[in-house]
């Protein structure tokens, strides 16, 4: 690979005050630039558990990776790619949980396009969500209708003049998820199985196949760029997947001690474990999530074995 010069910019790095009502926050944003392509990554504040939306801008137009959640987010993004007053040309998503397409309602006019299990999962799942997320954020905070997938990735594609690999992982933070790659830049986009500063869905099934996929990604990652779902850009934190792997071993560890107590034992647990992180909300999906959900059908499974 030829070697590209390289430059960060962190415009504003988490600028909203953290006392702010719901949705009242300013996205970050970040700015790497790869050669001639430039990376824009778009951070939402706690409150929208600090999604991670990307532009990569080439000459030939722009390419999202993901969108917001929250309402007043998603429409900071919608600004923002505006003014970079360029043709967009697609919307990737690496995967089908709520908070990287529900805010895409303010795109109507770029299509979205995943892998086939991806768009599989959030046909299945995406009427779940709409019911459940209005409930937890309010109407107003939230669309009520489902966006369409209208494309299926191929493994390699080259989109606005770039080639992209698209590597599909089962099992992890989402019962799958894809790693999207631009090879000839030495850029990753690895979303939600690396947070960044940030809590992580430890509430996933099987946080064991989460760590090997990311001790593999760690084997393989050499001196690429990696960008995460949540929380700011990883590109200056070089063991931001080893962390990673630390923090779901804890999260094992304190799930299976507090597999029978209140979900808010849980997530007062690992937010002990990590005063260092942001994005309690994230804390708090996943704590429900897993008592509520996982615990049960663990427990499950483990008396039919
Ligand atoms: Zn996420």
């Amino acid at each position: 690979m030829k070697m590209l010069h390289r430059s960060f910019t962190l415009l504003c790095a988490l600028c909203s005050p953290l006392a702010l009502a719901v949705g009242q926050g300013q996205i970050s944003v970040s700015i790497a630039h790869f050669g001639d392509v430039t990376v824009h990554s778009l951070t939402a504040p706690e409150d929208s558990s600090m999604v991670s939306s990307h532009v990569v801008e080439s000459d030939q137009g722009l390419v999202l990776i993901d969108g917001q959640f929250l309402r007043p987010y998603a429409k900071q993004f919608r600004d923002y790619v505006d003014g970079l007053d360029k043709p967009m040309v697609e919307v990737l998503l690496s995967h089908h949980h709520p908070d990287h397409w529900m805010g895409l309602e303010y795109f109507p006019d770029v299509k979205v396009a995943a892998q086939q299990t991806v768009i599989d999962n959030h046909k299945r799942m995406a009427p779940v969500y709409l019911k459940q997320k209005p409930q937890e954020y309010g109407a107003e905070m939230v669309i009520d209708y489902a966006i369409e997938i209208g494309r299926a990735l191929a493994n390699e594609e080259t989109i606005a003049g770039l080639r992209y690999e698209f590597t599909l992982l089962k099992g992890g933070e989402a019962p799958a998820q894809t790693l999207i790659a631009l090879p000839d830049l030495g850029v990753m986009f690895v979303q939600d199985m690396v947070s960044s500063e940030a809590h992580a869905f430890f509430g996933a099934r099987d946080l064991a196949t989460w760590r090997t996929h990311l001790t593999e990604l760690e084997a393989k990652k050499g001196d690429q760029v990696l960008f995460t779902g949540h929380g700011l850009p990883v590109q200056l934190r070089a063991n931001a997947i080893l962390d990673q792997i630390a923090y779901l071993e804890t999260a094992e560890r304190l799930r299976e001690q507090h597999q029978h107590a209140d979900y808010k034992t849980l997530k007062a647990a690992m937010i002990a474990a990590h005063p260092e992180l942001k994005a309690n909300p994230l804390a708090d999906i996943a704590s429900k999530f897993y008592i509520e959900k996982v615990a049960p059908m663990l427990r499950e499974q483990r008396a039919a074995d």
